[in-house]
């Protein structure tokens, strides 16, 4: 079994990263090296591409393979194009809940109603963390930010839930204390057809952490006890909530070139 300097060595490039101290991003790059090993894929076979924000690092610059940093937002349309390009490769989008949902959400929406053969990992700290810390989407009700100040005032949103609707053949939903889970759930996404969809509740020491005077340790902690399997326990529900056959839009794109009598290089 490769060791964990082997794998930093293997996956991840310009160590030390500049993430924060304790910060989940490098967890999740973790995982997702962890994954990529354990299935035994060749890096030239995966592209991974990010938009704008901290939990675009992990694509660009640090994850050692085919990367494509693109703008805010907008990691899922340059994804399809590289997916549509050559569906033989494993595509990842990596995204923090700012890009993936808020600047990027209608193009989350319609990759999920197209079920177009993504990973589309979406890390949710529940802010805008590289600008300051102001609200997101995904800020829970009446949560201080720098921009909330009185607490925020819209309800936060259950992406989970957004993408199961819209249609994505796999849903899940893990956190930063799950990272054995996680890491399965990473190489069941690269092996899954359609779009999988995963997010993963992570902490951001230095602005939720120091907002709440919270440790890295006492934000796992949180997530240790309020998260929960069961629906039924009134915790937020983690695990795989969706996992169903649908057609593919590259496959049914390059049926059509054939039909049509056209060639695939
Ligand atoms: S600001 Fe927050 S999300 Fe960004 S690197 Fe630091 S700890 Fe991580």
């Amino acid at each position: 079994m490769i060791t964990g300097k082997e794998l930093r060595e293997k996956y991840i490039r310009n160590q030390p990263t500049a993430f924060c101290p304790g910060c989940g991003d490098g967890m999740v790059l973790n995982g997702m090296s962890r994954a990529v090993e354990n299935l035994g894929i060749e890096r030239k076979d995966i592209v991974a591409v990010s938009g704008i924000g901290c939990a675009a690092w992990v694509v660009s610059p640090y994850w050692r393979v085919d990367t494509l940093h693109t703008t805010h937002g907008r990691a899922i349309p340059h994804a399809i194009g590289v997916k549509v390009g050559n569906k033989d490769l494993n595509v990842v989008v990596v995204s923090g809940d700012g890009d993936c949902v808020g600047i990027g959400g209608n193009h989350l929406i319609h990759a999920c109603r197209n079920n177009i053969d993504l990973t589309v990992i979406m890390i949710n700290n529940g802010l805008y963390a590289m600008t300051g810390g102001q609200v997101a989407p995904t800020t829970e009700h009446g949560e201080k930010t720098i921009t909330t100040p009185y607490g925020n005032p819209s309800q936060g949103m259950d992406v989970a839930e957004l993408v199961k609707a819209a249609g994505a053949s796999h849903v899940a939903r893990w956190t930063t204390y799950h990272m054995r889970e996680l890491t399965k759930e990473v190489e069941y996404a690269l092996e899954k057809k359609g779009l999988s969809f995963i997010e993963v509740i992570t902490q951001c020491p230095t602005r939720t952490g120091k907002k709440d005077n919270l440790s890295t340790l006492e934000m796992l902690e949180w997530y240790k006890n309020n998260t929960s399997k069961n629906p039924e326990d009134g915790k937020i529900t983690v695990g795989r909530s969706v996992d169903k056959e649908r057609p593919e839009m590259a496959d049914v794109i390059y049926e059509q070139i054939i039909s049509a009598g056209g060639t695939l290089k």
